[in-house]
């Protein structure tokens, strides 16, 4: 579980999330929307320690990040994350792109790490291109790499942030499926996207940032059907 309280981020002068109060409970799917600029990667770039907070508590699995210690970087093994413009490392093979991590922070030998990336890579239908470089696949399939990458390194949770946003509409459907198989294996998922279908079909929460705070968090029927802020109306009757 993820617990966030009064979670502040400011650059200069500049306050981009203004006191977050966030749980994702082990097993729990939230889909996190909102305009531009609202603080969506920056929430969830928090909360992987790729940004550092200025203000409250994140809390992963029961480990304050806020505390500098090694037991902090520990738990962020147990975070897995994909983002918008896959993050693969080119000079790799696919294969040796998912066993690295496994590897040198979870101690396995090379042979258990490519059971484990074969694995996950059938099951992001990709294993028959094991060898090739992230550049000799198409984006749907560098992202769908990227989430058998993370994957190996067996997350309690996944954090997406616009997994689709860049990929052309045609490829867009393969990975929403993966991401869809992935939340029926009960992986808890915080997902930036705005992919409303996704939403409505593995979604617990949706949550509706805008200019960093959550001004609505609803189930699903709620959000789309009566969503509560007039800000969140007119967003979705933009992408919708
Ligand atoms: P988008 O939908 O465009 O991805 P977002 O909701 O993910 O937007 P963020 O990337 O979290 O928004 O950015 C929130 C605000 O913080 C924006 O105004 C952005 O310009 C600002 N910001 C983000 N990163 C930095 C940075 N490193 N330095 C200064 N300002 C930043
Ligand atoms: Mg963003």
């Amino acid at each position: 579980a993820v617990v966030i309280e009064g979670l502040q981020k400011s650059y200069g002068d500049f306050q981009v999330l203004k006191g977050i109060d966030l749980v994702v409970r082990q097993g729990e799917r939230i889909v996190l929307c909102g305009p531009s600029g609202s603080g969506k990667s920056t929430l969830i770039r928090c909360i992987n320690r790729l940004e550092s907070a200025s203000g409250g508590r994140i809390v992963v699995n029961g480990c304050d990040l806020m505390n500098e210690s090694s037991r902090s970087s520990e738990v962020l093994r147990d975070v897995g994350m994909v983002f918008q413009h896959f993050n693969l490392f080119p000079h790799m093979s696919v294969l040796d792109n998912c066993i690295l991590a496994p590897m040198s922070v979870r101690g396995l030998s090379r042979a258990q790490a490519e059971e484990r990336a074969r694995e996950f890579l059938r099951k992001v239908g990709i294993e028959s291109q094991a060898h090739k470089y992230p550049s000799q696949l198409s984006g749907g399939q560098q992202q769908r790499v990227a989430i058998a990458r993370a994957l190996c390194m067996e997350p309690k949770i996944m954090l997406f942030d616009e997994p689709t946003s860049a990929l052309d509409p045609e490829m867009v459907g393969e990975v929403l499926d993966v991401m869809v198989k992935l939340a029926g294996s009960g992986m808890t998922m915080l997902c930036v996207t705005h992919e409303m279908g996704f939403a409505r079909q593995v979604a617990e929460r949706v949550l509706f940032l805008e200019g960093g705070s959550i001004v609505e968090d609803s189930p699903p029927e709620s959000f789309f059907n009566a969503p509560k802020s007039e800000r969140a109306r007119a967003f979705l009757a933009q992408i919708l």
